[in-house]
């Protein structure tokens, strides 16, 4: 448990992130266009934004919502993602998945480290999340980045993608594990991909999600990333049947739905994994057809995803 002063810190830090995660999901999808510049401009009219007007939430809140420069409407997203942000990093200091908290007396590399991973992990995931939403794409530089710092972060990071193995050193045995998550991550997430394009002639996963699924994996380890993949796929399947129903809009994108699977994974992977090591195994010695229930949750799942998922061009 970290302090009090730690929480403070970590949600206007956090603020901070979002503020700057609002040029990336802004600018990113944009950079084939070579409109990728470096100030800080107004969206709609392209003015130079002074920096005491980009100071998260607060600035939306004194502008009224209204642009200084030419009065147009900012889209009140930006303030969202500026608070789920602070938010996210405030309950990463608050319930650090790594287990260390920080204290004014404990503060050091070995224990700020994991944070600062966690919240690069979390940070990245926002940005696909949006940029998903809008474009149907995930670009790369979030995608790879992913996947290179997870793998150096368990290397640094002891135990950071999972429990280590014994009778190995530290740091190797958890770049093993790190590397087995990506391999596990990407594999899966590739295997469904070739099998929905040759066998239903569409691509339900594009190959930003695979590249996805191998950074969630390098992160999480291999049973954080098949649980992030089975999460991700019935989520998105019930969400995507009710959309269907509800707005006639059959089309979701699948990056937000692999998102929430990993940030549920990330933050209770000790209780799940409990559930389905201890509690489920006893429930099925009672029922027998429950692996085939699981099996069945499981496919149609992925069943409704290919038919429901739309992807863009680039990955
Ligand atoms: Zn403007």
């Amino acid at each position: 448990m970290s302090d009090p002063f730690y929480l403070v810190v970590a949600a206007v830090f956090g603020a901070i992130i979002g503020s700057f995660l609002n040029a990336l999901i802004y600018r990113l999808p944009l950079r084939h266009e070579r409109k990728f510049g470096k100030r800080s401009v107004c969206p709609y009219c392209g003015a130079s934004i002074p920096a005491y007007l980009n100071i998260p939430i607060l600035a939306w809140l004194w502008l009224r919502g209204k642009a200084a420069c030419c009065g147009a409407k900012i889209h009140w997203r930006y303030p969202l993602v500026e608070a789920i942000t602070a938010v996210m990093f405030f309950v990463l200091a608050k319930y650090p998945p790594s287990g260390i908290g920080l204290t004014v007396d404990t503060i050091s590399f070995d224990t700020l480290m994991p944070s600062l991973l966690h919240g690069f992990f979390v940070a990245n995931l926002i940005a696909c999340t949006f940029i998903d939403f809008d474009h149907r794409i995930l670009p790369n530089p979030l995608t790879y980045s992913l996947m290179i710092v997870g793998i150096l972060g368990a290397w640094l990071v002891p135990g950071l993608a999972g429990e280590l193995p014994r009778g190995v050193d530290p740091s190797v045995g958890s770049l093993m594990i790190s590397a087995l998550g990506f391999g596990v991550g990407w594999g899966v997430t590739w295997g469904v991909r070739v099998l929905s394009s040759s066998v239903f002639r569409k691509e339900a996963m594009g190959f930003g999600d695979v590249k996805l699924m191998g950074g969630v994996g390098a992160f999480l380890g291999w049973d954080g990333a098949l649980l992030t993949f089975f999460l991700g796929c019935v989520s998105g399947a019930v969400f995507g049947v009710v959309s269907k129903i509800v707005t006639k809009d059959s089309e979701i994108a699948f990056g937000p739905f692999l998102v929430l699977g990993a940030l549920f994974t990330l933050f209770w992977r000790a209780p799940i994994v409990e559930f389905l090591t201890v509690t489920w195994p006893e429930w099925q010695r009672e029922n027998a057809n429950s692996p085939l229930a699981l099996g069945a949750v499981a496919a149609i799942s992925l069943l409704l995803l290919i038919v429901l998922v739309r992807r863009g061009r680039a990955s």
